[in-house]
């Protein structure tokens, strides 16, 4: 099957008519009908599948004469909230596109070979990234993940056991692990750096530290007509404060910080806020660059709340330090794309991915797709149909350099 048809087959599960954008949120409808259409993608390709104890989902090439540790390539289904049909999907299309394009050239890997779908990536559910990912290589513990709260305040392990899936055995997975040799994620670049450099693919070298901060303002609802400007408790003000300090304080660093979910609290159009609690992300290219800014902006939060006789609260929700991918792996990883004439620049990324996970335990690597506009976490995220093919074409010279006898 070409690119385009396997792409189109996953196209329309949960996009939004309204924005365009995806809403594919664990454990939803949407993300059932992209695990099924996982399942059946796989099965269309004597793939074994199963979901593993994190709810990710694995698709298996391992026939007779494939030993050894398994080269595993993929990806992950959810989405941001109207996110773009690119952001992780395109690693798993491109799995198993890359797989198809083996099969047709008559190659035999000489080490099982698996595409595999990572649960929560985006935390677009339950506020933590790369959940699936983390639960699997023990950077969060089970118990912490159980209890992870949606909007609604269903916890993480109410809605695994209403999608069907068994959240007793949620955890790290070193058993799977043992048998896993390397990971490759392919994803399109968030960002244009590949578009500058005029390539259409790329290797990733480092992701950036990067992390979540909570702000809690605790002010005083009032009237917004009545109360005088002098007796307020309007946590709006340090919550102001702390998004102007985030911009400004990136800026000045080299970093990237941005206030991206804020509810406000009744939500009145004619009240002042009794509570405001606002979402910080953070990322810089070093880690004493990310804790410098987001002292700045905590300082600024505090400095502001004060004034104003608004309580604060900052707690950091997720944190990912940077991430160094595997030199000899990425070496190799280039080193097949050369050899087939594919100019693939090296490049950093802020972005976080269920990659930078696994490198704590396993060689991993990176491939970027060219993004022309740069535009990530929103409709307007795109790379060409010709682009996305290189893409694949890239992936399979890796798997092929990576499983060949
Ligand atoms: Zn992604």
């Amino acid at each position: 099957m070409s690119f385009a048809e396997l792409w189109d087959s996953l196209l329309d599960i949960g996009r939004d008519p309204a924005t365009g954008g995806y809403r594919r949120y664990s454990f939803t409808a949407a993300d059932a009908a992209c695990r099924a259409w996982f399942m059946k993608t796989a099965a269309e390709r004597n793939l074994r599948t199963h979901s593993d104890r994190n709810a990710n989902l694995w698709a298996w090439w391992d026939g007779p004469g494939a030993a050894g540790p398994a080269i595993i390539t993929g990806s992950h289904l959810d989405s941001v909230p109207d996110g773009g049909a690119f952001d992780g999907p395109l690693g798993v299309v491109s799995a198993f596109a890359a797989v198809d394009l083996l099969r047709e050239r008559g190659f035999t890997p000489a080490r099982p070979v698996a595409v595999a779908a990572f649960c929560e990536e985006e935390g677009g559910r339950f506020g933590m990234a790369c959940l699936g990912s983390r639960l699997l290589t023990g950077a969060v513990t089970p118990e912490t993940a159980r209890e992870l709260r949606d909007g609604a305040g269903v916890t993480f392990a109410e809605a695994m056991a209403g999608a069907g899936l068994d959240p007793a055995g949620l955890g790290a997975d070193e058993e799977l692990l043992a048998r896993i040799g390397a990971f490759v994620e392919l994803h399109i670049e968030q960002g244009s750096a590949l578009d500058g450099l005029g390539a259409a693919v790329g290797v990733a070298e480092s992701i950036w530290p990067h992390g979540r901060w909570r702000l809690d303002f605790a002010g005083r609802a009032d009237h917004a007509g009545t109360t005088r400007l002098d007796d307020r408790r309007d946590p709006m003000l340090p919550y102001a404060a702390a998004v102007l300090e985030a911009r400004q304080a990136a800026a000045t660093a080299g970093a990237l910080a941005t206030f991206g979910k804020v509810v406000a609290e009744p939500g009145a159009a004619n009240a002042i806020s009794s509570a405001v609690h606002a979402w910080l992300d953070a990322r810089a290219p070093g880690q004493e660059v990310l804790d410098h800014v987001v002292g700045l902006i905590e300082a600024a939060a505090r400095r502001a709340a004060q004034s104003q006789g608004v309580e604060v609260g900052v707690r950091r929700e997720s944190f990912t330090p940077r991430v160094e991918f595997d030199q000899a792996l990425r070496d190799r990883v280039s080193r097949a794309l050369a050899g087939r004439g594919i100019a693939a620049p090296v490049l950093p990324t802020g972005a976080g991915h269920d990659a930078g996970f696994l490198a704590a335990r396993l060689p991993t690597a990176m491939l970027f797709v060219r993004n022309p506009t740069g535009v990530s976490h929103s409709p307007a995220e795109h790379a060409t149909r010709t682009d996305c093919e290189a893409g694949v074409v890239a992936l399979a010279a890796v798997l092929e350099e990576l499983t060949s006898p």
